[in-house]
């Protein structure tokens, strides 16, 4: 059975990871608080390992799944890191919705090791890992790619080799820049309905029988904000840190931005103001505090 190790049991971690506990296969976690890696292999099998290097040792493919690819350098490079443990032949798979430039670092590091890396950011939510139909975004080799095809598929059911090295994170900011302009400019919108007199009800059944609709009009909105439910399944910090790869991949290639530029500035000030653990729809809050209304 192929062994495969799973680094970040986080909030969308956890659930791809399940997918591939054994008999899927041979599965080893790492994560940096060891009691939700106990807690995973004791409910779903596998190996809880104590250090990334000793979930990695023996496995085919690593899959990391970390906020940002800052955490996921200091895992390959560290002490007890992958580095130390990979193989050359081995896959390392970085689910992380990372930066490219810090993914091209990354990969040149590993290659030099005769290891291969993929950037592989998902989209899909908590709800699409649970059900194994996540979309994976992969940057690098085809052939790669196409070696560690089963796995992925264990949790993915729309796998798409976009690119080089890079091009999965470059893809997966853009959609979420485009989701965060879609919360941001919907909220505006419906204060602004709200205060001339337009209730939110009416104004979302219109937008979603015309040309306005979204996501975040059919799905996000009358389940989170309407509700004031608000559950917390993707933070606003990695939404913001998404938004702000974005802006600067746009800058890098001297592309005029203005839109995500904003966009980046707004969300950066959300995740200021409203902290560490604030979902990323709670934005819609300080949008409602500026105009003086609450959505409803
Ligand atoms: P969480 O914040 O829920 O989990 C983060 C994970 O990374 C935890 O396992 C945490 O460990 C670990 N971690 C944090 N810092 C470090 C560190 N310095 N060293 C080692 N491990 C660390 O994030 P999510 O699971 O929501 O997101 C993970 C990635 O997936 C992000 O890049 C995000 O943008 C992306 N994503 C998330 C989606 C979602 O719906 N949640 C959807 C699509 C993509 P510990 O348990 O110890 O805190």
């Amino acid at each position: 059975m192929t062994r495969v190790a799973f680094l970040g049991l986080g909030a969308i971690g956890r659930p791809m990871a399940r997918h591939l506990a054994p008999p899927a296969f041979d599965l080893a976690v790492w994560n940096r608080t060891s009691s939700k890696s106990a807690a995973f292999a004791a409910e779903h099998g596998g190996v809880a390992a104590a250090t990334p290097r000793e979930a990695a040792t023996g496995a085919a493919v690593v899959i990391t799944c970390f906020p940002t690819s800052r955490e996921v350098e200091e895992v390959v490079n560290g002490p007890d890191g992958l580095l130390g443990a990979m193989r050359p032949g081995t896959v390392l798979v970085d689910c992380t919705s990372g930066d490219p430039a810090t993914s091209r670092r990354i990969a040149e590091r590993l290659s030099a090791a005769g290891v291969a890396f993929l950037d592989a950011p998902v989209s899909g939510g908590v709800s699409g890992a649970e059900r194994g139909k996540l979309t994976v975004m992969c940057g690098g080799d085809a052939a790669t790619l196409e070696q560690v095809r089963p796995v992925l598929a264990a949790f993915g059911s729309n796998i798409v080799h976009c690119g080089a090295i890079g091009a999965g994170d470059a893809l997966k900011s853009v959609n979420n820049a485009m989701l965060a302009v879609h919360i941001w400019s919907l909220a505006e919108g419906l204060a602004t309905l709200t205060k001339a007199g337009v209730s939110s009800q009416v104004a979302l059944d219109v937008i979603n029988a015309s040309s306005g609709r979204s996501n975040a009009s059919q799905n996000l909105f009358p389940e989170r904000v309407m509700t004031r439910a608000f559950p917390r399944t993707f933070r606003l910090a990695l939404l913001d840190k998404d938004i702000g790869i974005a802006a600067g991949v746009a800058r890098d290639h001297k592309v005029a931005s203005p839109m995500l530029q904003l966009a980046a500035e707004l969300f950066r000030t959300a995740h200021a103001e409203l902290g560490e653990e604030a979902d990323h729809v709670e934005a819609v809050k300080l949008v409602e505090r500026w105009a003086g209304a609450e959505i409803a």
